[in-house]
C-alpha cells in the first residue's frame, strides 16, 4: 500500500470500529479506541486508533484527531507503565508498506518493555490467548486516570 492510496473501508480496524469483528478493549470514548493487539510483540501490547478519522497512516490526519490520538496514547501509556511497571515503554507508528504497515488505518503502538525480556519482533510474534489479553486490558483498564 503506498502513503497516498485511498483508505480501504474493509481494512481490519475499520470492522473492529464497526463492531464486525471482536476486540479486546482497553477503553473508548467517542473519539478514541484502545485494544490489546493480538500478536503482541511483548505483554501489555496496546494499540490506539482515532474513530473519527480515516487517515491511512500519519501524512493524512487532521491535526484536532492527531491531538486527541496523541492525547489518548499518553493516557493509554500511563495505564499500562502503572499496571504492569515495566522498565520502559516504545511508542511505535508504522506508515506506507515500504515503512512496515501492516494495517492501513492510522494507530500507535504503546509496547511496554522490560530490561531482561526481549521485545519480540513486529509481525512476527504468535498470537496471544483472548483470556489472557481479556485480563491485561482489565488491569490496564483499571489504571487509567
Ligand atoms: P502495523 O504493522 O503497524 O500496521 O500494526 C498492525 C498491528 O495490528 C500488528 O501489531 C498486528 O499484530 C495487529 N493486529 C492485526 N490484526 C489484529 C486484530 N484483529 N486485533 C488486534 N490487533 C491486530
Amino acid at each position: 500500500m503506498s502513503l497516498t492510496g485511498a483508505y480501504d473501508p474493509d481494512n481490519i480496524f475499520a470492522k473492529i470500529l464497526r463492531g464486525e469483528i471482536p476486540s479486546v478493549k482497553v477503553w473508548e470514548d467517542d473519539r478514541i479506541l484502545a485494544f490489546m493487539d493480538v500478536f503482541p510483540q511483548s505483554e501489555g501490547h496496546v494499540l490506539v486508533i482515532s474513530k473519527t478519522s480515516t487517515a491511512q497512516n500519519l501524512l493524512g490526519i487532521d491535526a484536532d484527531d492527531l491531538a486527541a490520538v496523541t492525547a489518548a496514547v499518553q493516557r493509554t501509556a500511563r495505564a499500562v507503565t502503572r499496571a504492569l511497571s515495566p522498565d520502559g515503554f516504545s511508542i511505535m507508528q508504522f506508515n506506507g508498506e515500504a515503512g512496515g504497515q501492516t494495517v492501513f488505518h492510522l494507530h500507535f503502538h504503546v509496547i511496554p518493555r522490560w530490561a531482561d525480556r526481549p521485545m519480540k519482533g513486529h509481525g512476527h510474534a504468535p498470537m496471544a490467548d483472548v483470556e489472557a489479553l481479556k485480563t491485561l486490558a482489565a488491569k490496564i483498564a483499571a489504571a487509567l486516570d
